[in-house]
């Protein structure tokens, strides 16, 4: 790809992450089997089939509105905790998409920034919590950090991705704090957290789109 995101680099990052998980939902159940109640691959891949599908289907032609329009189908699926957070992602994200017809390295670090802030606005996890937000927030950061050092989109990206799957490595030997897993306190060590494994998938799945 050229040096910025266009609309059909947008559809290949958003097939790219539902191709990660798809993949891998097994053993984001396994995951959530240890803490929570075993569904959240199942949750997943429900989200990311509705993902696809509105990709497939959309006839928008913006960013923005493709965003949005995944967004809003992700928040319409029986989710569990997960599929508002996402969706409301995906929204957020498309809020500062708007009147872009393409994302150099800046403009998708502000699309990132504006989809983080759309999830903290959600809920008060933050690092070290262990949820999706040890994946989500250093991949935003590091993304934001890659840009203004002047790197290009693909390097930006496959910086992030490498903070979004050390994140949620580094999610292992914390307690939960919030969701399911938090009732079940000290026995949540030992485990990654499912929704922060599934953000590392996700930003792996959006370099790939990229590559
Ligand atoms: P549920 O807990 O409803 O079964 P899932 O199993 O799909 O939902 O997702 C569990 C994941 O959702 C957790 O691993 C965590 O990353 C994330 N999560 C749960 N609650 C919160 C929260 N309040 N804030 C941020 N992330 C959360
Ligand atoms: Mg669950």
């Amino acid at each position: 790809m050229s040096s910025a995101v266009g609309y059909d680099d947008l559809v290949s990052m958003l097939r790219g992450a539902a191709e990660r998980i798809r993949k891998e939902h097994a053993t984001l159940s396994r995951l959530d089997s240890h803490g929570g109640d075993g569904d959240h691959g199942t949750t997943m891949l429900r989200a990311v089939n509705t993902l696809e599908t509105t990709v497939e289907t959309s006839r928008r032609q913006s960013i923005a509105d493709l965003l949005e329009e995944v967004g809003w189908a992700i928040l319409g699926v029986d989710g569990g905790a997960t599929g508002p957070l996402l969706g409301m992602f995906f929204t957020g994200m498309a809020e500062a998409a708007r009147g872009h017809d393409s994302l150099d390295a800046a403009a998708l670090s502000a699309v990132f920034e504006s989809g983080l802030a759309s999830v903290e606005r959600q809920t008060e996890a933050r690092v070290g919590d262990k949820t999706m937000m040890d994946a989500l927030v250093p991949a935003v950061r590091v993304l934001r950090s890659a840009s203004d050092a002047g790197s290009d989109v693909v390097t930006a990206l496959r910086r992030a991705a490498a903070a979004a799957v050390a994140g949620a490595e580094s999610t292992r030997d914390l307690e939960a704090r919030f969701g399911r897993a938090k009732q079940v306190g000290a026995r949540s060590v030992g485990h990654p957290d499912p929704g922060a494994t599934s953000m590392g998938l996700m930003f792996q799945g959006f370099l790939q789109g990229v590559e």
